[in-house]
């Protein structure tokens, strides 16, 4: 059944998330769109490693290149000099999900997920409450699963199917912040 819009942010968790909603009887499209990713490079590397996943997976795949909602990305570029990391990553997740959410009543699809839901680095309650705030906004649902168990799995497929996987979760300030992180403990070491 070909029922569900699944938000993907790269490859790696795809490799675990596409099999969780076969297991259970369906067939997810995959929408890429990921305004938050910078830089641009990073953006197309996971981008590319999304394709190759889908290839691979003979996954159907829409990339949505362009910020659908201009005025929501230019606010949650604002934020992020000037808001707390919570306010930040709940604008970023809302930017997304409400995409996604938008895409799926446009393209008559019932429900939508999203594979930032695989990471126990990602606030789930944050993507709960964005995912629902979109769905009511679209008149879609939102389906979440907590995958967060199976993201060492999604190490070892990456690592089979030779996908980049990124080493920090998106926008400037979350590369800065692992940078920074891992500069204190080789420090500490
Ligand atoms: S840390 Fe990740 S979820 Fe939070 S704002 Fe940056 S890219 Fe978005």
């Amino acid at each position: 059944m070909n029922d569900l819009l699944m938000h993907v942010c790269c490859g790696p968790c795809s490799t675990v998330a596409v099999p969780a909603w076969r297991d259970r009887g369906v067939e997810p499209v995959a929408w890429f769109h990921n305004p938050n990713i910078q830089p641009v490079p990073e953006l197309e590397r996971r981008l590319e490693s999304m394709r190759r996943y889908s290839r691979a997976a003979g996954l159907e795949l829409v990339i949505d290149g362009q910020p659908s909602e201009a005025a929501a990305w230019r606010e949650w570029i604002a934020t992020l000099s000037e808001a707390t990391p919570d306010e930040r990553c709940a604008a970023c997740l809302g930017l997304r999900l409400r995409a996604a959410a938008a895409a799926a009543a446009r393209l008559g699809v019932p429900r939508f997920s999203t594979t930032l839901s695989v990471s126990p680095y990602q606030r789930h309650d944050l993507i709960q409450a964005a995912g629902q705030t979109a769905a009511a906004e679209h008149g879609v649902t939102f389906a979440y699963l907590d995958l967060r168990g199976s993201f060492r799995e999604s190490y070892a497929e990456s690592r089979r199917l030779d996908l980049y996987r990124q080493a920090y979760c998106g926008c400037a300030a979350s590369k800065w912040q692992t940078w920074h992180e891992r500069a204190l403990r080789k420090k500490a070491k």
